[in-house]
């Protein structure tokens, strides 16, 4: 079964060609347009996956060595994440389904970042159910209780801004480039995470929320360089040492709860900050602490991908699960 799987549901074209569930080709075509203006314009997302689509597709098809002919279903992101950059996916991949005349099969973004863990990979073994999962990316922090591939149930996530947006805009605070995270990351390695103390919300249940903490960030930033406007420049690693510190512990602390309350140590991450070096050594430690078994994916799957995508779309036409073509793409879209 061949499985031509196609994302676009915010700033990066992407398109892959999965057999069976493994990957033959994972195509990433991620626009540059966005980092001038320090984040993603919309209109302009749009616009460049209408220039991308084409030769992403023909790419991942040409390097998987596989003809349009030989393609099983088309999988594409429905939804989550923006309206115009889901369009161009959506009526492309609908398009190209009719004309082969094969089955259309649509995949909620969250539930892929989370399917992702199910990508055949030689040496990387996969959750059994029921596990949790975390889903830590630019628009969304979520944690998931998984009783099957497309069993989920979301019994935690941010009343407010997403733990990718309080990377980014921490960073942005800090005078870094768009998109932030991944500096921040970089710099927190050789930054003392306990130089400075930032305070961590008080959030019932298993519910996250980081609008405070990118305020205590701003305040912290204006406070220091009032004294000394050289303070980022003499500190920038251990202010994003704490920063990410801060940030981890917030996510470790409601995923402590979720398995004590849920009674799952199976824990899976996804999603663009499960990038992130200090989540990841964060999870580890804990299969050593509190006998967790945890499941952290390949960077490459991450980020957004349309792998993940794939192998969504791989498990929907083994149920046929197939979508209708007067089927429409959904910004929000919940599961
Ligand atoms: P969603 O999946 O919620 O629709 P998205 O698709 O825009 O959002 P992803 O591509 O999954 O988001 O993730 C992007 C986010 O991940 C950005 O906020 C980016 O800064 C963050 N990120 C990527 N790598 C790292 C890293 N190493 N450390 C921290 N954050 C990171
Ligand atoms: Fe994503």
């Amino acid at each position: 079964i061949n499985i031509l799987a196609i994302e676009s549901s915010c700033d990066d074209t992407a398109a892959a060609v999965l057999s069976n569930g493994k990957i033959l080709s994972n195509i990433v075509a991620t626009q540059e347009v966005h980092q001038q203006y320090g984040g993603v314009v919309p209109e302009l997302a749009s616009r460049a996956h209408q220039q991308n689509i084409v030769p992403v597709i023909h790419q991942a098809l040409a390097k998987a060595n596989i003809d349009k002919k030989d393609v099983s279903a088309i999988a594409f992101t429905r939804g989550p994440g923006l309206m115009g950059s889901l369009l161009v996916g959506t009526s492309f991949a609908k398009s190209l389904a009719m004309g082969l005349n094969i089955p259309l099969i649509e995949v909620n973004h969250m539930q892929a970042h989370i399917l992702a863990h199910f990508i055949e990979e030689p040496d990387f073994d996969k959750p059994e159910f029921p596990f949790l999962a975390m889903t830590i990316s630019g628009g969304h922090t979520q944690i998931v209780k998984v009783t099957d591939y497309f069993e989920m149930e979301v019994i935690g996530e941010t009343i407010d801004d997403a733990v990718g947006e309080a990377f980014d805009k921490s960073a942005k605070i800090l005078g870094l480039p768009y998109p932030g995270g991944p500096l921040v990351d970089k710099y927190a390695r050789e930054g003392n995470p306990k130089a400075f103390k930032f305070p961590k919300p008080k959030v019932d249940g298993l519910n996250f929320s980081f609008s405070g903490f990118k305020t205590s960030v701003l305040y912290f930033v204006q406070r220091e360089t009032k004294n000394d406007p050289d303070f980022i420049e003499k500190n920038l690693k251990d202010i994003c040492a704490s920063i990410q510190y801060t940030i981890i512990g917030i996510l470790m602390d409601k995923l402590k709860k979720a398995v004590k309350e849920t009674g799952i140590n199976q824990v899976a991450i996804g999603g663009g900050v499960s990038a992130n070096s200090g989540i990841r050594q964060a999870l580890k430690d804990s299969e050593k602490k509190w006998g967790w078994k945890c499941y952290i994916p390949k960077f490459e799957y991450t980020t957004d991908n349309a792998a993940m995508i794939g192998i969504a779309g791989y498990h929907k036409f083994l149920k046929e699960d197939f979508a209708n073509f007067s089927i429409t793409a959904q910004s929000r879209y919940k599961f």
